[in-house]
């Protein structure tokens, strides 16, 4: 599963404050081509502040940022031209449909994009006259990541996409990041649920108070704790009430 190659993002003693509140406190990670890379902690712990720096829609306070052989400080705009970020949803126009949503990202990002193929690609077609806000949970995630591929990005930013899904919204979600990263795409996201990464993630960091406290594969992570003689209270189940609920009523979507 893991990827040998070279860094595409590499994270050197990064440092944010807001005032007197340091928010990150010295983070140092490499995200490897082709990788899905999770950021994973409770909330505060400061995924977001650290996704926005390397987005460059964040300013640092120390620490050195580089992505697809760019260093952040000296050259900010070549990094927004590769890398694919993900609107929060207030960011739509509500009064175009998807298509003209895609035309206009299209026309910022000075790009020539087929709205019907790229909402073909997020499984969208039927939605293509709707507007942003008669689409369900599931739908409206699958239209944000629909826009981030619009500039063909090396690298894509996802911000808890899967947060408040349903179960058959959410495994649809799984397959269409897969695809991307299959695609050639690196992935970088952010989750609460473990389930999720443990499926989803090559390498996981975790980061608690706004420090890396673990850094590696699931199976890796899992492993080590297990080495180190820890051992569920109860005897494991062989399903769970989530196998229960997607056994009972399918894996298709049922938003649409
Ligand atoms: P996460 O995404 O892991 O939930 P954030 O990066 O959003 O965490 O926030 C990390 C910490 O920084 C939190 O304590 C949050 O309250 C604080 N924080 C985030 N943004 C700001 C801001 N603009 N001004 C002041 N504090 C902030
Ligand atoms: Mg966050």
């Amino acid at each position: 599963m893991s990827v040998a190659s070279s860094p595409i993002i590499t994270v050197k003693d990064l440092h944010k404050s807001y005032g007197n509140f340091e928010a990150v406190k010295g983070i140092s990670f490499n995200v490897q081509k082709g990788e899905i890379f999770g950021l994973l902690g409770p909330n505060g712990a400061g995924k977001s502040t650290t996704l926005e720096i390397i987005e460059t829609l964040r300013e640092k306070t120390s620490g050195e940022i580089i992505v697809n052989g760019f260093n952040l400080d000296e050259h900010p705009n070549e990094i927004k031209k590769h890398i694919g970020v993900q609107l929060q949803t207030s960011g739509y126009y509500p009064l175009l449909n998807l298509t003209e949503l895609i035309q206009l990202f299209s026309g910022l990002y000075n790009e020539v994009v087929n709205p019907m193929q790229l909402l073909a690609k997020v499984n969208l077609q039927d939605k293509a006259k709707a507007k942003f806000k008669e689409l369900s949970g599931g739908q409206k995630q699958r239209f944000s990541i629909a826009t981030t591929l619009i500039n063909k990005p090396t690298i894509i930013f996802l911000d808890e996409p899967t947060t408040g899904l349903d179960p058959q919204a959410r495994r649809n979600l799984w397959d269409l990041i897969r695809e991307i990263r299959n695609n050639g795409t690196t992935v970088i996201i952010t989750t609460h649920y473990m389930d999720e990464a443990e499926v989803l993630c090559d390498r996981v960091a975790i980061i608690d108070s706004g420090k890396i406290i673990a850094l590696d594969t699931p199976d890796k992570l899992i492993d080590e704790l297990v080495h180190s003689g820890f051992e569920r209270p109860k005897e494991v189940k062989k399903a769970n009430l989530e196998d229960v609920f997607i056994h009972l009523t399918g894996k298709s979507i049922r938003e649409e």
